[in-house]
């Protein structure tokens, strides 16, 4: 049976402290690398490399171990795979290409898989006064012996909105973009600011107009390295579009059957994309 109060994949954490010496219970390992998490293809369906599978003969146990999460009645470990010597079947694959072949609650596991090791990798220094920090065990946090300064992993809350008018979407085109590829606005909640007013500060900033009616869509993290996406739908409120070519090399209004290349639904910019066009695709009678 569910139980509603814990969700599965359940969060949590432990790091392992001498994961040599420590007899772990067997559960699939997420192996970080440059790029994304090393796998074993399979026909349907990816497998992981599993604990039991690491501490053989022919690999190693890597030094720093995470415990992060519990997925069906297993324990799910994280891990950077640098000196890690894996079984030759395992190879990596990017987060983004396990996008349509993983489920959401997986993906979301190796999305705090990437986080949490990063955030290991780059706080073994405080960012104070530059001594070294210790982990605690049972907490994912690092601690200055010398300051006191606490390092946690960091999020950086971003919002991306789909700003409709006369039934036609807002899209625009980054000068990183290639060919036709258009998207809807995104960008970083500066300190102080709600995720609302991120909203309208952006899409002013970057195409002159203001908005009306933000409402909340869905959320999305975005492990590179630590974005966490707010979606918002918005309406066009007054002015007319006026780019800022720092930011954009294009913008216009779409409607649902004229899009240029957008992002598939597996982003949440795809996503909000495809409920503009369900909402505004067919002209509903008496409209
Ligand atoms: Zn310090």
């Amino acid at each position: 049976m569910i139980d509603p109060l814990r969700p599965d994949p359940f969060v949590c954490y432990r790091r392992v402290p001498d994961p040599h010496a420590t007899a772990l219970d067997d559960g699939p390992v997420l192996l970080v690398g440059a790029d994304g998490v090393f796998v074993a293809p399979r026909d349907s369906r990816v497998r992981l490399p599993r604990v039991a599978e690491l501490q053989d003969a022919s690999a190693d146990v890597p030094t720093a171990l995470h415990q992060i999460a519990e997925y069906d009645g297993e324990p799910v470990y994280a891990a950077a795979a640098a000196g890690v010597s894996l079984p030759a079947r395992y190879e990596e694959i990017g987060y983004r290409e396990l996008y349509g072949i993983t489920p959401d609650e997986e993906l979301m596991l190796v999305s705090r898989a990437i986080q949490i090791v990063s955030w290991d990798r780059d706080s073994a220094f405080c960012s104070r006064c530059a001594a070294a920090t210790e982990p605690a065990h049972s907490e994912c946090v690092k601690r200055c012996p010398e300051c006191g300064c606490t390092q946690y992993p960091r999020l950086a809350p971003a919002m991306i909105v789909g700003v409709v008018r006369d039934r036609r979407l807002l899209l625009a085109q980054s000068p990183r973009f290639r060919g036709r590829f258009h998207s809807i606005l995104a960008g970083f909640v500066e300190p102080g600011e709600s995720a609302e007013q991120c909203v309208a500060r952006e899409v002013y900033e970057e195409v002159g107009i203001t908005v009306r009616n933000v409402r909340y869509f869905d959320s999305q993290p975005w492990p590179f390295p630590h974005s966490f996406m707010l979606g918002f739908t918005a309406e066009h409120d007054s002015g007319e579009l006026i780019i800022d070519p720092a930011e954009i090399v294009h913008a216009g209004w779409y409607a649902a059957d004229e899009l240029p290349e957008v992002p598939g639904e597996v982003s949440i910019s795809g996503r909000i994309i495809n409920w503009f066009r369900e909402e505004y695709g067919i002209r509903r009678q008496g409209k």
